[in-house]
């Protein structure tokens, strides 16, 4: 894929990753993305590093899933009396637990980003890498953190300068209407002119 695919590929998944229940659709889209930047940088790490935090990531949301659902049967299984308080501890040892696998994923994340900043010299994944980070040390309040680095991250990835997006060299004047200029006073000459149609000189 083109780097001008893959931009655009990495910066309409990092908006649905800030979007709930379409962010699953968004990583892998990013990933994909990732995977090209790489390839175009020619930088294995931009790939392996989103692709650890992907999976750290996706650990601690199963690992929560399995823990909730663990709590839910071993309710309805066990004495009722017990099982809420063991529910509550399996709960808050589950979230522990995601708090701390979203934090590696976020450095895993962040590392990706600072590869992908300096290899494409936009620094929006810098700051989106560093908002990342805070937004999972800090929780709750810290999603809307997360909410935002991605954001940034979709305007990074669109910010990449494509070389199909530069501006165009001026094309050189082709030579069949290429401009003579007469050498005694400066004034523009019909091709092939003999004389200069202002002072009347010879042409070189
Ligand atoms: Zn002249």
């Amino acid at each position: 894929m083109s780097l001008e695919s893959n931009r655009t590929l990495g910066g309409v998944g990092a908006i649905l990753l800030a979007i709930p229940f379409l962010n699953l659709i968004g990583i892998i889209l990013v990933l994909i993305a990732m995977k090209g930047m790489a390839e175009y940088y020619n930088d294995d790490d931009i790939f392996k590093n989103a692709l650890y935090g992907f999976i750290f990531g996706i650990v601690g949301v199963v690992a929560l899933v399995v823990v909730i659902f663990m709590a839910i049967v071993g309710l309805a299984v066990v004495s009722p009396v017990v099982t809420p308080f063991a529910g509550l501890g399996l709960l808050i040892i589950a979230f522990v637990c995601m708090y701390i696998f979203s934090l590696i994923a976020a450095i895993f994340y962040k590392n990706s980003l600072n590869i992908l900043s300096e290899k494409s010299g936009e620094h929006m994944f810098d700051t989106a890498g560093l908002i990342l980070l805070i937004g999972a040390i800090i929780p709750l309040i810290g999603e809307v953190l997360k909410f935002i680095a991605w954001i940034l991250v979709a305007v990074g990835f669109f910010g990449i300068k494509t070389s199909t997006q530069m501006p165009a060299p001026t094309p050189a004047v082709s030579t069949s209407e290429e401009k003579k200029f007469c050498q005694h006073c400066g004034a523009q000459l019909q091709v092939n002119a003999a004389f200069c149609q202002k002072c009347g000189k010879k042409i070189g």
